[in-house]
């Protein structure tokens, strides 16, 4: 088993490592602003990259739910949804699209339970991906708030509370 799997069967630790990272964020989110937002993004999205790819298979679309999703990202489903599972799932959990693989939302279920802080957003109806955003940094779009620009009737999942 690869370190992303076994951590990844470990959403609690996962989450706590967020809501560390998250506050670490947002607390040198004064400094940041005055280095720019662009600049920073050029920095951080290369390490954030390769850390997440790590971890969580990480598809960079640079607007990151994975704590609304049981700490699995939902950009390596096959579809692409932000919300699921679809109607396809097969009986033995797997995905219809992929047969060997697993649902990615049957485990983003199964991990949201083990969570404590964060498992009960999976309830949470997510907006259409922002093309846009993707390949840049999460982190710096949380900052700016672009991950809050969801077309009109959306509402975003707000993680800077
Ligand atoms: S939700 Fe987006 S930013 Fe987060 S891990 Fe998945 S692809 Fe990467």
């Amino acid at each position: 088993m690869s370190l992303g799997s076994w951590l990844r069967n470990h959403p609690r630790l996962l989450e706590w490592a967020y809501d560390v990272t998250h506050q670490a964020v947002k607390s040198l989110d004064p400094v940041l602003a005055k280095i720019g937002y662009s600049r920073v993004d050029t920095w951080l999205r290369g390490p954030e990259e390769l850390g997440k790819k790590i971890v969580f298979d990480c598809r960079m679309c640079g607007q990151c739910i994975l704590h609304s999703t049981g700490m699995t990202c939902p950009m390596t489903c096959p579809k692409n949804l932000r919300n699921g599972p679809c109607g396809g799932v097969r009986g033995n959990g797997h995905c219809e699209v992929i047969p060997t693989m697993p649902c990615v939302w049957v485990q983003a279920y199964e991990r949201s339970q083990k969570m404590a802080i964060y498992g009960e957003e999976l309830r949470l109806i997510n907006p259409p991906v922002n093309r846009q955003l993707e390949g840049s940094s999460a982190w710096v779009n949380m900052l700016t708030g672009e991950d809050m620009n969801v077309p009109p009737g959306w509402k975003a999942t707000d993680s800077r509370s």
